[in-house]
């Protein structure tokens, strides 16, 4: 690994992004990203890319965020090869027309034509978010081949060397500009918002989403937002099994470093049970970092300095104890997965999205104070955790709404990449992954058709009108 040279981060000259969109629509408009065979060639050549740089993005996550090569490989590269496999094989399916009859069309015109032809939106903008650089850049680009779509990526900067790396891999690999990759911060986005998409896929902060959906919306623009949230866990007094639930929710916040979307934020937890799982989660650490956390080679880093000092702000800030962790190194970038215990929701622990590997436990007194401070919180996170009896899980996500949710474990909702994800209210609008990604960038056009026999049936619609021919 130690022989990569990787490329020195540049970003796109602000100039050349109105003619870089302008080629990815002139590519469209030449209608061969309607050919459904030119967008299998499209992912074949994207899965094998994968698979060719794969070194080279291995060496780029690790100079970015320090992440394993267990992670990098499993969460980044070899996932959006996964996509690429599904699309491949369903792509014929989703593609096919859809013939509608009753009950969707009335008997009466059941014997006329109807159809939704499945159409590429166009020509789309995805813009990533620096935790999984590889991931959720790509996996929404997989989406918009697969549909026909032509794409215009905007990687993290705050990733340099994985945005560089895709930046080389897809423009020398996929059809040159029907596929291309704008590296820089706000005004390269700024200067790509200026331009009309025909989609918008997003995945980052609420407050940049904000910005975008308005950018967006002068334009009429559709935008896709996968954003953030503040993640409650719930632990009732009924949890079948608190070790577990402490190890899977350890696990949460140790995978990338608790630089995950959908990790918790927080553990409502029954009063009687804090001590218990207090111990769980020591004893679960010890037994994934015997040597220490800081000493491990599978936890990653804090992305940079910024976001190293916002979390050390957050547990300095906090009124809370810390019960397990705490130990900070800022020339490392390194933050020890770290938990406080708090007792008031306008904690700094409990206000703010970690996005690091820090978690509040909350004590609560019964359920109902638990699903009451869950909402005060966050109306609508992007995920939610629930670790009770199952008529008490039920409760949870009966009553209070999430993007997604998991029993009995941390985000196992957002680990398997054909299922749909995504948020709801402000964690986010739309989802993607299976087949929900190829939904995100298809329009579903219903085409009529009227044969001429048809006449004596539909002739009741013109003038003059005659109301004897309605039976009512
Ligand atoms: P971010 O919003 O800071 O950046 C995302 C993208 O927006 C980057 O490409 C960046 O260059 C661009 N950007 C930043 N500021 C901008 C501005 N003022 N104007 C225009 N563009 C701008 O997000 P991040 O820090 O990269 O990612 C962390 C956030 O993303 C967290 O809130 C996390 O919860 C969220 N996230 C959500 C998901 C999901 O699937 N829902 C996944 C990963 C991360």
């Amino acid at each position: 690994m130690a022989s990569i040279t990787l490329p020195e981060y540049q970003a796109t000259a602000l100039e050349s992004i109105p003619k870089i969109a302008s080629t990815a629509r002139g590519q469209f408009r030449t209608h061969k990203t309607k050919n459904i065979e030119w967008r299998k060639v499209q992912l074949r050549k994207l899965y094998w890319a994968l698979e060719d740089y794969k070194p080279q993005l291995v060496a780029a996550l690790a100079s970015d965020l320090r992440k394993s090569k267990f992670e990098s490989l499993f969460t980044e590269v070899d996932w959006v090869k996964k996509d690429c496999m599904f699309m491949l094989d369903h792509l014929d399916n989703f593609t096919k027309d859809q013939k509608l009859g009753a009950p969707d069309v009335p008997l009466t015109f059941s014997m006329m034509n109807f159809r939704v032809r499945k159409e590429p939106l166009g020509t789309v903008l995805v813009i990533g978010p620096y935790n999984y650089p590889v991931q959720l850049l790509l996996c929404p680009v997989v989406g918009a081949i697969a549909a026909g779509c032509t794409v215009v990526i905007k990687p993290s900067e705050l990733t340099p060397a994985c945005a560089m790396v895709v930046k080389e891999m897809i423009e020398k690999c996929l059809d040159p500009g029907s596929f291309s990759v704008v590296n820089g911060s706000i005004p390269e986005t700024n200067a790509l918002m200026n331009e009309k998409w025909d989609k918008v896929f997003f995945t980052g902060s609420a407050q940049v989403g904000t910005i975008i959906a308005k950018k967006a919306a002068e334009t009429l623009t559709p935008v896709v937002l996968e954003l953030g949230g503040k993640n409650p866990a719930f632990i009732t007094k009924n949890c079948p099994n608190l070790a577990l639930a402490a190890r899977r929710l350890l696990w949460g916040k140790t995978h990338n470093n608790g630089q995950v979307c959908m990790s918790q934020n927080y553990v409502l937890i029954d009063k009687s049970l804090v001590d218990t799982f207090i111990e769980f989660l020591k004893l679960a650490y010890k037994d994934m970092f015997p040597r220490g956390a800081k000493a491990s080679d599978d936890i990653s880093r804090i992305v940079n300095k910024r976001h190293f000092l916002r979390i050390k702000k957050m547990l300095d800030d906090s009124k809370g104890k810390i019960v397990m962790g705490g130990e900070v190194d800022e020339d490392e970038l390194y933050i020890e997965p770290t938990v406080v215990l708090v007792n008031d929701v306008k904690d700094s622990m409990m206000e703010e999205e970690s996005f690091g590997p820090v978690f509040a436990i909350y004590p609560v007194n019964t359920l109902d104070e638990a699903l009451n401070v869950a909402n005060l919180v966050h109306r609508t996170p992007l995920s939610l955790y629930t670790f009770g009896s199952k008529a008490e899980n039920e409760r949870v996500i009966n009553e209070m709404t999430s993007g997604g949710a998991t029993i009995n474990d941390s985000f196992f909702h957002g680990s398997v990449n054909t299922v749909p994800f995504g948020g709801v209210g402000d964690s986010g609008w739309g989802a993607y992954r299976g087949k929900a990604s190829f939904d995100a960038f298809t329009h579903f056009r219903t085409i009529a058709e009227t044969p001429s026999w048809a006449e004596k049936l539909i002739r009741v619609r013109y003038m003059p009108y005659d109301f004897s021919a309605l039976n009512f």
